[in-house]
């Protein structure tokens, strides 16, 4: 099946079969020195343009660096963020400076805005309609594994501290 064009191969590997889904900041990527740019209440007053630009800094985070370093060939392993594509060179170099074992780079359309919970259930269902058996998810973002789980999912959660301070009501066992 064709992909859409806003996913990115690394190496060649086709998607479909034994699947891990990753997420970016927050679990591989330290995002912690540019959650400052989000400290406005409103969405919109969120300094969105450089809390993206500034992932070129990121330090790894050594556990989650090592664990998907750790992924055996058998799985196809997709790192799903909700990093703008803009950040497509950033994000692509970053990972490649740091050697992050990935086959597949998804990351969010065009300026689109909003919660990313929505976009990526609709990514994951794209990934299981080309062939993705999704087996694992990891994430950091406490609305993400509820609606990992919500769609029949195994999630892990990772906890980055990015969320601790949102008070959405989610809660998840
Ligand atoms: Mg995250």
């Amino acid at each position: 099946m064709a992909h859409p064009n806003h996913w990115t191969s690394n190496g060649g590997r086709p998607i479909g079969g034994r699947t891990i889904v990753f997420d970016l900041d927050g679990v591989i990527a330290d995002a912690s020195h540019r959650q400052h740019f989000l400290a406005a209440e409103r969405f919109s007053d969120k300094d969105w343009d450089g809390f993206f630009n500034a992932c070129v800094d990121d330090p790894v985070i050594e556990p989650g660096h090592r664990l998907v370093g750790s992924i055996s060939d058998d799985f196809c392993v997709v790192i799903l963020t909700a990093r703008i594509h803009e950040t497509r060179e950033k994000t692509v170099a970053w990972l490649s400076a740091n050697d992050v074992r990935h086959d597949w780079l998804i990351l969010r359309g065009h300026r689109q805005g909003g919660p990313s919970t929505e976009w990526k259930r609709e990514q994951l269902e794209l990934l299981q309609e080309a062939g993705a058996d999704i087996e694992l998810a990891l994430d950091d973002d406490p609305r993400n594994i509820v609606m990992l789980r919500d769609s029949g999912l195994a999630a892990m959660y990772v906890h980055s501290g990015y969320y601790d301070d949102r008070d959405d009501g989610v809660e998840f066992r």
